[in-house]
């Protein structure tokens, strides 16, 4: 609970941790840090003799790894973090540096040059505060590094071997991971053991505390936090103090960034002071939890009764003026602005009510990157879903029958029955695919490929921007008839759009057109396992060797214990399909039954990861 107060600063501002290892990901999980992943793609290529120290080195890739991260956001669009934190851990013996073994012989090599000996691994980290001015982007880097050191016992040939054989020490600096089975090799460790296994939690929070709260200018006895600052101290700290910090910090507002996203992703948050005016603990996180569907269905009612629309550049409106807009009581509309006020979706000042930049480009229903199909998708047609995720926990299948009062023979048919629903279903479709589809169709160079099939590519909108990228790429969108006779109202105006075309059939049933690149965005997820391998067969058939498939879905970790956001997505897919997100390891496992190998996976930090793998 004493960390919180320091963690909690970071809870309003979009935090990306710029590492792939999961271990991190745990540490900073388990102490209530809110944040995207997005994996560096810096090469781990600096050159280790030009550095005086080996600290100095893991430091530099450190920062190297946070800045590329905070770089490749910024330029790909409304995608600019706040904080970025980059780490990198390296294990030392003999002044020699060890990295990540590159095979079973390499770990040996390291492995065995342990044995009996004491060692040091250091983590560099790099805390990036990022902002964008002018559309360039600044940063503001804070490093540091923590050493611990770590003695193995003696260990026998064969311990090593059964021990580089169990696969752990492959992905981890110098060969081993102390929280696992290479526990068993360690006599001794002093100093913090969570930097061993991979982020220094302690010196980081002393860090933030150094940043956050610095020491009052008057304050001529400067004070060194060589120990994280109880609650207490926070509480001795003013206002009027951390204003000379340059992360200001409003207490008691809750403000979106300029993405309009907080760090998990959610449109809202609270605060998170984990502990009250009278010293009792309060369980924030749960709470917050508690509360999320009040915030949600204050933010689809909002949408609904189009306020920020209606609050679209005009100046700020009293309550009453907004209620008669929209025929709405004057009281309950506003409890409802104030919500959203304090949501940060609206700002209240003496005049009125105004939307937030965010408001504008996100919840108008014209804003550049609306959501708002997908808000209406998500109140009208998943939150009755949602109120019977007791019984589809219970019976293990979709709850259409206990939400609609009727039972569909599937999905698509239930969205398509009603012009209505299929065209709020396609503007939310449309919605996450519009925000997404920079990144996706960026994940991978996919210049090789001349002619895509976005099968299931419903509007078309990553069909469009695979094309202002890729201009030699043509794309055909493959859908259901239904569908492709409702795409006009979402085609961008005034570009050339030629080649983008639109083909109806089933993928299921009919010949699918020719192209070397088959792509399936939020497609497979829909499905069981028995209606992919058929969709797979198809594809595989009429793929020739070196044809691609790319697919975009939210990929949970193997151990599906990582991604909150898209293990929610799986109860939705639970509630309402007969499908369900899945890890890199199972979509690997599908494809490769199809002849589709070099599988590779990229985690984008937006809310579709991408899989691209190539027919052999
Ligand atoms: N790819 C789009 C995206 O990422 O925004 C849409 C994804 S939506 C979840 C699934 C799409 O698959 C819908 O547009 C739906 O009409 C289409 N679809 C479902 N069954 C189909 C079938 N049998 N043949 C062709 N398209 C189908």
């Amino acid at each position: 609970m004493v960390l919180n107060p320091v963690l909690g600063k970071l809870v309003s501002k979009r935090v990306v941790l710029a590492s792939a290892s999961p271990r991190r990901q745990e540490i900073l999980t388990n102490v209530g840090l809110r944040f995207e992943v997005v994996p560096s793609w810096f090469k781990e290529t600096l050159e280790k003799s030009s550095f005086a120290a080996p600290y100095e080195y893991a430091v530099e890739t450190a920062k190297q790894k946070a800045l590329e991260v905070a770089n490749r956001m910024h330029e790909k669009h409304l995608r600019t973090p706040d904080i970025v934190i980059g780490a990198d851990t390296i294990v030392t013996v003999d002044e020699q540096i060890l990295e990540k073994p590159a095979d079973k012989q390499d770990a040996y090599r390291m492995l065995s040059r342990l044995s009996g000996k004491e060692h040091s691994v250091f983590t560099g980290v790099a805390i990036v505060h990022c902002s964008s001015k002018d559309n360039q982007l600044e940063t503001e880097v804070t490093d540091f590094y923590e050493e611990t050191k770590v003695k193995f016992s003696d260990l026998s040939e064969e311990l090593l071997w059964e021990y580089i054989h169990s696969g752990e020490p492959m992905d981890k600096a110098g060969g081993y991971g102390i929280q696992a089975l290479g526990g068993m090799l360690v006599e001794y460790v002093h100093g913090d053991f969570l930097n061993v296994v991979g982020f220094p939690l302690n010196h980081f929070c002393k860090k933030l505390a150094e940043l956050y709260y610095p020491p009052p200018k008057h304050n001529v006895q400067r004070k060194k936090y060589d120990s994280i600052p109880s609650v207490d101290t926070f509480e001795n700290l003013s206002d009027g103090e951390s204003e000379s910090s340059n992360f200001t910090e409003h207490k008691g507002t809750s403000k979106l960034d300029s993405s309009g996203m907080c760090s998990s992703g959610a449109l809202y948050n609270f605060e998170t002071s984990s502990m009250s005016e009278s010293g009792a603990k309060l369980p924030s996180k749960i709470l917050e939890l508690l509360d999320g569907f009040r915030a949600s269905k204050a933010l689809f009612v909002a949408s609904k009764l189009k306020v920020f629309d209606h609050l679209k550049d005009k100046g700020p409106l009293k309550a009453v003026d907004i209620a008669n807009e929209v025929g709405t009581s004057v009281g309950g509309t506003e409890r409802l602005l104030d919500a959203c006020a304090a949501l940060g979706l609206l700002e209240k000042t003496p005049q009125g009510y105004s939307n937030s930049d965010s408001a504008n480009t996100y919840l108008t229903s014209d804003g550049e990157y609306s959501l708002h199909g997908y808000i209406i998708h998500s109140n009208d047609h998943i939150w009755p879903l949602f109120t019977n995720l007791e019984s589809a926990v219970k019976e293990g299948s979709r709850q259409n029958h206990r939400a609609f009062g009727k039972k569909a023979e599937d999905l698509f048919k239930d969205y398509y029955h009603s012009q209505e629903v299929k065209q709020r279903f396609m503007a939310a479709m449309h919605s996450i695919a519009h925000l997404t589809a920079r990144d996706v169709a960026t994940a991978f160079d996919l210049s090789q490929f001349k002619c895509a099939c976005d099968l299931g590519g419903c509007t078309g909108a990553l069909a469009h921007e695979l094309v202002q990228i890729y201009p030699n790429l043509k794309v055909t969108v493959f859908d259901l008839p239904e569908v492709i006779a409702n795409t006009s109202y979402f085609q961008p105006s005034g570009q050339h759009t030629a080649p983008v075309t639109f083909v109806s059939g089933d993928f299921f049933k009919d010949n699918l057109p020719e192209a070397d690149l088959y792509i399936l965005s939020r497609v497979l997820h829909d499905w069981p396992d028995e209606k992919i391998h058929v969709l797979l067969s198809k594809i595989s058939a009429v793929c020739k060797p070196g044809c691609g498939i790319l697919l975009a879905e939210m990929v949970l970790d193997d151990e599906k214990k990582n991604r909150s956001t898209a293990l929610l997505q799986s109860l939705n897919m639970l509630v309402q399909t007969e499908g369900k997100e899945r890890s890199g390891s199972e979509y690997q496992g599908l494809l490769e039954q199809h002849g589709f190998t070099n599988v590779k996976i990229r985690l984008t930090g937006n809310l579709l990861d991408v899989v691209l793998c190539i027919k052999t």
